[in-house]
């Protein structure tokens, strides 16, 4: 037996040696192809709709982010996204700057050409906005080439922000464009209306706490239904009092990750999925991820939480556990029902004072039994602390048996 390994090492190292020397370079493989580097995000479908995961906030070097289009594409798509909105900053294009520093030595007189900075600068004391110069379609035509050499099935919204910060009036996403400079005015509510005319929507940014959004200005935008959605999710801050806002007004709720920097190192790197929003839609055409849009079929996602509208939480959290009754036992009138976990979100139950977490792909077991008061066999329903409805407000739902 020895032998026989002694002749089998050294069969395998004069090959393996042999082979070393023939190259002239080896290539050292920690990973067999690039086409295996997608983190897959399951989900299975609700309601017969599919559930895609999107981004509709990021930023790019051209304005303040610090990864190229094509870098936000091939990032979104390693991510697990279905659907990337590239909504670079109208104002503030600290990016371009960059640019004109690198270009200089092509001026005349070696110095950057001035940058022409409209909106959230100040109006020139002429009083004439100086509108955009710079080619914001430029932006998403690169994002394009990207998705398309790379032939990845995702879906590019086009979109750009608008701040007024000096004003205080606020950031917003104008999404769903199809021409970023004709968006741009100074004055945002002729913006918002450019957006429209377009056939564009526009969603309410990081709103950030109470007082702020009870400004004068703000009321009017809202109820001028100048407004279509809000982010109740900015990459991993939460705005409760806003969900309780979108379901007043009917507005469309969003979880985005407004990413600057790489989204890795501050997702998957660290175990988390980014910030999204789930789009329930039939297909992944921008008519149809539209149509959910406008009529609210989205979840906001955020650290490992699921904002949202009460009955899409419910169907989301039935679509992905899986309820059979394994044990019933009528003597002590008791019924013992496993959940099984279906999709890439974790749950968080709460019975009591405990929490149980069911993990993605794991399996739980759970026993009801008869209600004190109405001495009915109690049906399986669980407070879910990882859901939020409402200011703070968690959903108690109860699971479809054996579907
Ligand atoms: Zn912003
Ligand atoms: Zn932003």
């Amino acid at each position: 037996m020895k032998r026989y390994i002694f002749v089998l090492l050294c069969v395998g190292l004069s090959v393996f040696s042999a082979d070393a020397q023939r190259k002239e370079v080896y290539t050292h493989r920690t990973y067999t192809t690039v086409a295996g580097n997608r983190h897959e995000i399951h989900i299975p479908q609700v309601k017969g709709f599919n559930v895609y995961k999107g981004d509709f906030h990021v930023h790019t070097a051209y304005s303040d982010g610090q990864v190229t289009p094509a870098g936000r594409v091939d990032e979104a798509w390693r991510d697990g996204l279905d659907i990337l909105a590239i909504t670079d900053h109208l104002e503030g294009r600290s990016g371009e700057r960059r640019f004109f520093k690198v270009v200089a030595p092509y001026n005349k007189n070696g110095k950057p050409t001035r940058q022409i900075v409209a909106g959230s600068a100040k109006m020139p004391k002429n009083g004439v906005d100086p509108g955009i110069k710079a080619d914001f379609n430029a932006i998403h035509r690169e994002a394009e080439v990207q998705v398309r050499s790379k032939g990845y099935n995702m879906l590019l919204v086009k979109g750009c922000e608008m701040a007024r910060n000096k004003e205080k009036l606020g950031h917003y996403n104008a999404l769903f464009i199809t021409d970023a400079r004709k968006v741009y005015n100074y004055d945002l509510k002729v913006a918002f209306k450019n957006a429209h005319e377009q056939g564009g929507i526009i969603i309410h940014n990081h709103p950030g706490n109470i007082n702020r959004y009870n400004t004068e200005w703000l009321k009017e935008v809202y109820s001028a239904g100048m407004i279509d959605g809000v982010e109740v999710a900015n990459g991993y801050r939460y705005y409760p009092y806003m969900t309780t806002r979108c379901i007043k007004d009917k507005l469309t709720m969003f979880g985005n990750t407004d990413a600057h920097g790489q989204t890795a190192t501050q997702y998957l790197d660290n175990g988390q999925l980014r910030t999204m929003t789930l789009v329930l839609a039939k297909e992944l055409t921008e008519e149809a991820i539209k149509e959910a849009i406008l009529k609210r079929r989205t979840i906001a996602y955020s650290g490992g939480d699921l904002i949202g509208e009460e009955s899409w939480l419910k169907e989301l959290l039935n679509a992905s556990v899986d309820c059979r009754l394994v044990n019933e036992d009528k003597k002590a009138g008791k019924r013992t029902y496993r959940l099984t976990n279906l999709s890439s979100f974790a749950y968080r139950f709460r019975r009591g004072k405990t929490i149980y977490e069911l993990l993605p792909f794991k399996s739980i077991t759970f026993s009801f039994g008869k209600d004190k008061k109405t001495g009915k066999l109690m049906a399986p329903k669980l407070h879910v602390e990882n859901m939020w409805v409402a200011d703070y407000k968690h959903p108690t739902i109860e699971f479809e048996i054996d579907k």
